[in-house]
């Protein structure tokens, strides 16, 4: 892995824990909670975006550690992918209180910084995970045109250009929706297998 992409991650990492003017920040600092950058390679053909850390995730810094990581981990090893070979994160790198939505304001405030990410390991694919992930990164890429609820948008691919290059973009499920529905965990699994297709 090249260090110079560790370098610059690290930079972002810094910027954030330092975001005092992040509405996040105070509750952060309150209960010794830690921001969530993203973990994985940075080489990765596959970015995971999810939305916004929880509460096990803020205590270890960790994406996706609690009970949405597990149902992640059981799509990723349905798939054959690694953890260590993706890479996941979220747009909001803070906890929010009560594992509320993010906010708009929230959304525009880190939105930048899954930006940088995305041109540092330029992924070909960008898999999200729930609704709020999704309205980012099609509209942050300009498909903002072709977008539909996810209910509509789960499991196609939106191909959209990046400066780097053209990035195809699947909108899935939040694993967390599918904790007390198991037809739509198996909609999740399903749609995973897309990933796969396109992975190779
Ligand atoms: N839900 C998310 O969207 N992200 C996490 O990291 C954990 C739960």
């Amino acid at each position: 892995m090249s260090t110079d992409k560790q370098i610059e991650i690290e930079h972002i990492k810094k910027e954030i824990e330092h975001l005092a003017s992040s509405p996040l920040y105070p509750y952060r600092i309150e209960n010794n909670y830690h921001s969530v950058i993203g973990e994985g390679s940075l080489d990765a053909k596959i970015v995971f975006v999810g939305e916004a850390p929880g509460k096990k995730e803020a205590e270890t810094g960790k994406p996706f550690c609690g009970k949405s990581g597990k149902i992640l981990d059981e799509l990723l090893a349905s798939t054959s992918l690694d953890r260590n070979t993706v890479y996941i994160t979220n747009i909001v790198k803070d906890r929010p209180p009560e594992n509320r939505d993010p906010t708009q304001e929230e959304i525009g405030l880190y939105g930048p910084f899954l930006d940088r990410q995305i041109e540092i390991i330029q992924p070909e694919i960008i898999a999200t995970l729930g609704r709020f992930s999704m309205e980012y990164v099609l509209s942050r890429y300009g498909s903002e045109g072709r977008m539909v609820p996810i209910r509509k948008a789960h499991g196609h691919i939106f191909e959209v250009r990046v400066k780097y290059g053209n990035v195809k973009v699947i909108p899935l499920y939040h694993p967390a929706a599918s904790i007390y529905n198991q037809k739509l965990k198996q909609t999740l699994f399903d749609d995973f297998q897309k990933i796969k297709t396109k992975n190779k």
